[in-house]
């Protein structure tokens, strides 16, 4: 572990500060707005950092390591924790059982194991499916014409909640084609949500931008923009 210390609290403060100025230039509410601190191969003292200054929802990407950090912070129970990597079935048990949303369905069976994992105690799932938006041969999500399909599918499970559609556009140092992934994300929500009133009530969420293009993400309709490096600082590899 490096001694150098990552001002948690002041970029909680500037990402908050820059998601409210992003909305408004768009006239949008800032308050529509979700943050999730990204906390991967953190520790758990930087989450309690972000916990003591009114932080409440965290998104992890490895399992095990998600579920350590969630036994480890268990009496903070109004956290909200959000499973955003990928997943392996065999591991789907410790995400239906520990994890608030789950937001990289990319397949019915995950669903389907999802809900027959998740307790009848708990609340249901909440999930987002995954949107391969410009179509990347190594890059998990289902292309765009098969997301209906999916969501009805999954209506069919009733310990699982179908609450949107995240994406991970492609990396990319030109604007216009940020813009372009971004655009479509934001007409695929506006269709999903059209087709499917009557089979996913709740859906409600655009999940996209992280730490390099959560500004335009908001500008193009994200309700959570899912931030690591700008509030944790950079990770080691
Ligand atoms: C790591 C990760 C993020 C956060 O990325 P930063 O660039 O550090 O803000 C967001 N979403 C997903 C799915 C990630 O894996």
């Amino acid at each position: 572990m490096t001694a150098e210390t990552v001002p948690i609290n002041e970029n909680l403060k500037q990402v908050r500060a820059s998601i409210t100025s992003a909305a408004t230039q768009c006239s949008r509410d800032p308050n529509g707005i979700h943050l999730l601190a990204v906390s991967k191969t953190k520790p758990v003292s930087d989450i309690l950092q972000a916990y003591e200054n009114g932080h409440r929802e965290f998104g992890e990407n490895y399992v095990q390591e998600g579920v350590e950090k969630i036994q480890q912070l268990a009496q903070y129970s109004d956290i909200v924790w959000h499973y955003i990597g990928p997943l392996q079935s065999n591991k789907s048990k410790f995400v239906a059982e520990y994890f608030d949303w789950m937001q990289s369905i990319d397949r019915f069976k995950i669903a389907k194991r999802l809900h027959e994992q998740r307790g009848v105690y708990q609340d249901p799932l909440n999930v987002c499916i995954q949107v391969n938006i410009d179509k990347e041969p190594n890059k998990a999500g289902v292309f765009e014409d098969e997301v209906v399909g999916l969501i009805e599918q999954i209506a069919s499970l009733e310990r699982i909640v179908c609450r949107g559609l995240m994406a991970i556009p492609k990396a990319s140092s030109n604007e216009q084609e940020q813009r372009n992934s971004f655009d479509k994300m934001q007409r695929l929500f506006t269709y999903c949500q059209q087709q499917c009133q009557k089979t996913a009530p709740k859906f409600d969420t655009l999940s996209m931008g992280m730490s390099s293009d959560m500004r335009l993400a908001i500008e193009y309709g994200s309700t959570m923009v899912r931030v690591g490096t700008d509030i944790f600082g950079a990770r080691n590899k």
